[in-house]
């Protein structure tokens, strides 16, 4: 029920996203960051990057959920400005990956606070898998 409102009440809205890479290889981080070249240009639809939390609408994360990186990511999470949104890019975020039971990863980024959206992949690329 709460994504429906989300998909209805914030996503149709210009989106301003902050960006956590909570232990990822940067694999995830680059095709993130690819959203925004001039090719997938992702600012067309409003969505832009921000440089805090307290000014964004949505989190992106990346990588696998690390003991060390938890906490500031429970930060970066609470300084978001409710209502808001939680993505989880790639297939170490939405489930801790090949690093899944490592020493050092409690596994994907649910595991540290809610997520609305699973993007799988690894890494996940900004297009469509038909295109
Ligand atoms: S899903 Fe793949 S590309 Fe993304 S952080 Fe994990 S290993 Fe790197």
């Amino acid at each position: 029920m709460i994504r429906d409102w989300i998909i209805k009440n914030i996503l149709p809205r210009a989106l301003w996203v902050y960006h956590v890479n909570c232990g990822a290889c940067n694999g995830c981080d680059i095709e993130v960051l690819d959203t925004l070249t001039p090719y997938y240009d992702a600012e067309r639809f409003g969505i832009r990057m921000v440089g805090s939390p307290r000014h964004a609408d949505a989190l992106v994360l990346c990588g696998p959920m690390t003991r060390q990186t938890a906490p500031a990511v429970r930060r970066a999470y609470e300084a978001v400005p409710d209502p808001k949104i939680v993505f989880a890019i790639g297939s170490c975020a939405t489930g801790g990956g090949m690093w899944h039971d490592t020493y050092n990863v409690l596994g994907g980024a649910d595991q540290v606070l809610p997520v609305d959206f699973y993007v799988p992949g690894c890494p996940p690329r900004p297009r469509r898998s038909s295109a």
